[in-house]
């Protein structure tokens, strides 16, 4: 155990009721001496539904933060990837996806083309095409959307689209029954190989990151993905972002010491 858990259960051991249900939950997926040594005989009481702000504090205290690295962090709108077929379906034949703006990752680009998104209980117009093509089609949407949408996409890495839902997209020139690929993108970090060392975190790892402001959050369950090509970045959707109050300069620190959990890919 390291030196910030040592200090947190020590924290702990004098204040055994300050712990809701859900924060017993968080702690236990990542650290079982905590339920084993204090919370196996008894039930806790019910405090409140989020992680005390003790316990935060805590956290804060205990654990080291990699305050010298800021990690950017970018909210994406909804959006769509296409595959070459689906361009041609959507925009006509021979049909070539027209950039608009770069994003932040080099070779990935906004497009000028936009869809429209029909699902069950409503729709979405123009939703943006990102480039380049891809090898499969891949809407990325928010929770708020999908109320709208009347669909439900589980929390996904990109490309890991088995199993999604599908929907209808209407482009100038035709219509995609999609059959799979809504997804919500899992909130992820892009990072150089030199950037992974700096943080001490590998490619495919879960991590947490905390941004400040008068909404701070600790956003836990965040995928790590490494690639030389990549630039320092944090991605999330709308809705995690707005619920931050993340403005165009937002930025995270890592929390180190705790590890995220990955979403269950059977959701
Ligand atoms: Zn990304």
């Amino acid at each position: 155990m390291n030196r910030g858990w040592s200090q947190l259960m020590h924290f702990l051991a004098k204040r055994p009721c300050i712990l809701a249900a859900i924060s017993t939950d968080f702690l236990t997926r990542r650290t079982l001496p905590l339920r084993s040594k204090l919370w196996n005989k008894q039930p806790l009481p019910l405090e409140s539904n989020f992680l005390s702000p003790h316990l935060l504090r805590s956290l804060e205290k205990g654990l080291s933060m990699s305050e010298e690295i800021r990690i950017p962090i970018s909210a994406s709108m909804r959006h769509v990837h296409l595959c070459h077929q689906d361009v041609e379906a959507l925009f006509g034949a021979g049909h070539q996806l027209t950039p608009a703006k770069a994003l932040s990752q080099p070779g990935q680009f906004a497009c000028e083309e936009t869809v429209n998104i029909c699902g069950p209980k409503g729709r979405i117009e123009r939703v943006r095409v990102l480039g380049p093509e891809r090898q499969e089609t891949q809407l990325e949407i928010s929770r708020t959307d999908e109320f709208k949408l009347g669909v439900e996409a589980p929390i996904r890495a990109s490309g890991k689209i088995e199993g999604t839902p599908g929907i209808r997209l209407e482009g100038p020139e035709g219509v995609v029954e999609l059959q799979k690929g809504v997804i919500q993108a899992a909130r992820h970090i892009h990072m150089t190989p030199a950037d992974a060392e700096r943080l001490g975190v590998e490619d495919r790892q879960w991590v947490m990151v905390r941004v400040g402001g008068k909404r701070g959050i600790i956003f836990d369950d965040v995928l790590v993905r490494v690639k030389e090509s990549y630039v320092l970045d944090m991605h999330l959707d709308a809705d995690e972002a707005n619920a931050a109050d993340l403005g165009p300069d937002a930025w995270g620190v890592l929390i180190k010491g705790l590890t995220g959990v990955a979403p269950d890919p059977n959701d």
